[in-house]
């Protein structure tokens, strides 16, 4: 059986994964900022720092698997902190895995986000490709959270995706999924306030499968990249929405 590890894998999509790997038989080594193996904040230098060293040290035989999960939704304040977790946090974590992956030429799987696609400032885009994180989080603190949280999430997912070939070469098949929206504990706050409420519930309305997501729809696609099933599978970003990103997007893929 394997060994995995996943950034937040305490609560939603990332308990899910952790729950389908540990029900495979395989060894899950959690990262979180709560409820962890290894409990480090990955929103700062040194949280990322810890979790990468810990990950090193207890994962001393490499990883089959690396899944890069945590991360906070568009209405977390301030709006930095998405920034924080979702780009510069996520992309760390995977930075810092990708040796113990290649020591058992295993997979990375990066969690995006349907929001990824949209067309996001230029100048924001570029402190996040050029690493500026104290520039682009000032500037994430001026946005609205929907262009913090999508513009992070495109950037990752773009990161991901000029880095997989050089990854390949080194034994690691990276990819990513792309959820639309799931129930989980980011959006319950959101659900039942009253500022979000009717715009949710008519976005989970337009959901073209009719439903919305479980965060086991998730972990099934994230265990399915990993699993050597997905083995020519390879700087992809898979939608897991129900049909909302055709829907909004008939013309591109
Ligand atoms: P969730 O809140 O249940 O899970 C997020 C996890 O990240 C939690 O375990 C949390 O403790 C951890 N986390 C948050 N901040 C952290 C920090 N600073 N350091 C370390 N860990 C931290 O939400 P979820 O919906 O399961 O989200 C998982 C991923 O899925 C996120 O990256 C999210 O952006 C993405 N996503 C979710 C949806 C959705 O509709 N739920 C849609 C698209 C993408």
């Amino acid at each position: 059986m394997g060994i995995y590890a996943i950034t937040g894998g305490a609560t939603g999509i990332g308990d899910a994964v952790k729950n389908r790997l540990r029900t495979q038989g395989h060894e899950v080594l959690v990262i979180d900022i709560k409820s962890a193996d290894i409990q480090a904040d990955l929103s700062s230098e040194e949280g990322r720092g810890w979790a990468n060293s810990e990950l090193a040290r207890i994962a001393v035989d490499g990883l089959d698997g690396f899944v890069a999960c945590a991360g906070l939704g568009p209405h977390v304040m301030p709006y930095s902190l998405i920034t924080r977790v979702n780009y510069f946090g996520a992309k760390a974590s995977v930075e810092g895995a990708r040796d113990l992956v290649a020591q058992k030429n295993g997979a990375i799987v990066v969690v995006s986000s349907t929001s990824a696609v949209f067309d996001y400032e230029d100048n924001f885009l570029t402190l996040l490709h050029e690493d500026k994180e104290e520039e682009a989080c000032a500037a994430a603190d001026k946005l609205d959270g929907q262009t913090a949280y999508g513009a992070a999430k495109y950037a990752l997912t773009h990161w991901m995706r000029q880095h997989s070939a050089a990854y390949a070469a080194g034994g690691v098949r990276m990819n990513a999924i792309a959820p639309g929206y799931t129930n989980t504990p980011l959006n319950a706050m959101a659900q039942a306030s009253s500022e979000y409420a009717a715009a949710i519930a008519a976005y989970k309305a337009s959901i073209p499968i009719g439903f919305a997501g479980e965060p086991e729809d998730q972990a099934s696609a994230v265990c399915y990249l990993l699993s050597p099933e997905a083995r020519f599978i390879c700087g992809s970003v898979l939608f897991v929405d129900g049909g909302s990103d055709a829907q909004m997007r008939p013309g591109e893929f």
